[in-house]
């Protein structure tokens, strides 16, 4: 889809650049407080937008859920609406919108603006969004994968305050890495660098939503431990209740948090599941640990909302399968942003280098 057909004729943001730069004049005395916008897609289910102050303070919220990842047309006219709503004039009295970044879950290339794949959506293939969003809003706007995103977040607002070289694991629905080398996202040449949910980690394993099989998002994403979960309990009755009772009677509901708990309880399943995430993922990260040397390791996504559970054992593996001198410094922490760091993550995109 081009810029102009995904354009919308009648929508009300056509009037709304025009509100934007009215306030631009009127904050231009220094000290105002200044404003940037940012955007977030995640993984297909929420369409959020969120304006925040220059400290990441957010001050305007609306969010859609989507029951499925929409193609481009629907999302952008999704996006039409939302962005009229938080940018409405008497929502920016003390400044204007800078900057909009925004946090793709999907493969992006960051260096031209543009949207390589959104996973299980049609219609992203290519899209050149950063373009078709400054164009149309006649601000300057910036797009990259959520992990980079995130990884950045952590790195300047988050757990990782201060250090230089930090790997971000982002443990959601798929699996996303960001590598941040000495402060900055390192993207690679075909900004591919950080793709950790499609390591091979165990040969022959379950099928990845890439297609490829044994890769590690097939064994250690949220929906993976969920799925598998499910799957194993039909033939065990007593996971099968236990699943029943902490979801309510809606097993589709079930969390890796809640996976995690069981293991703790003591159901069999459970710990097989928290076994081989300890396992592969502690394989992935020491092969990571050996490649980039980082300082720290930061868990983010549904999966490190386990905490300890999670993290102990890990560290642990990692310990044990890394040179000393590559993982006796190293800390595996969880991630300080929690749920809010992809949304915050595109602040942080947009307040790059301003
Ligand atoms: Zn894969």
């Amino acid at each position: 889809m081009s810029i102009q057909q995904g354009r919308l004729q009648g929508s009300p943001l056509q009037e709304a650049p025009a509100r934007i730069s009215g306030n631009l004049r009127t904050a231009a005395q220094p000290g105002t407080q200044r404003t940037t916008g940012k955007l977030l897609a995640t993984q297909g289910y929420v369409v959020g937008i969120e304006i925040s102050d220059l400290n990441g303070t957010i001050l305007q919220r609306v969010r859609r859920p989507l029951e499925y990842v929409a193609d481009t047309k629907t999302v952008l006219q999704l996006l039409d609406g939302m962005l009229a709503e938080v940018m409405a004039p008497d929502h920016l009295e003390d400044g204007r919108v800078l900057r909009v970044g925004v946090a793709i879950g999907g493969l992006v290339d960051a260096t031209h603006g543009v949207v390589r794949t959104l996973h299980h959506a049609h219609g992203w293939d290519n899209f050149p969004l950063q373009d078709y969003l400054a164009e149309r809003l006649d601000i300057p706007c910036i797009i990259d994968n959520n992990a980079n995103a995130a990884a950045l977040a952590e790195v300047q607002y988050g757990a990782g305050i201060g250090e230089r070289i930090v790997l971000y694991v982002g443990l959601g629905r798929g699996i996303g890495g960001g590598m941040i080398i000495n402060g900055r996202v390192y993207h690679g040449t075909t900004c591919t660098a950080g793709e950790i949910g499609h390591l091979l980690v165990k040969e022959n394993g379950p099928r990845c939503s890439c297609g490829g099989f044994g890769h590690l998002e097939a064994i250690a994403s949220a929906q993976a431990i969920s799925r598998t979960m499910i799957g194993l309990s039909v033939e065990n009755p007593q996971t099968e209740a236990a699943l029943r009772r902490v979801t309510g009677a809606r097993a589709e509901r079930i969390t890796a948090e809640q996976v995690f708990r069981l293991a703790a309880e003591g159901d069999s399943v459970a710990q097989q599941i928290v076994n081989d995430v300890h396992t592969y993922l502690g394989i992935a990260l020491a092969n990571i640990v050996h490649l980039m040397n980082p300082s720290m390791i930061i868990l983010g996504g549904q999966v490190a909302q386990a905490g300890e559970l999670l993290i102990v054992p890990l560290q642990a593996r990692i310990r044990d399968l890394c040179l000393p001198a590559a993982s006796e410094d190293l800390r595996v922490i969880q991630g300080r942003l929690g749920t809010e760091a992809n949304i915050v993550g595109a602040v942080t995109l947009a307040l790059q280098d301003i």
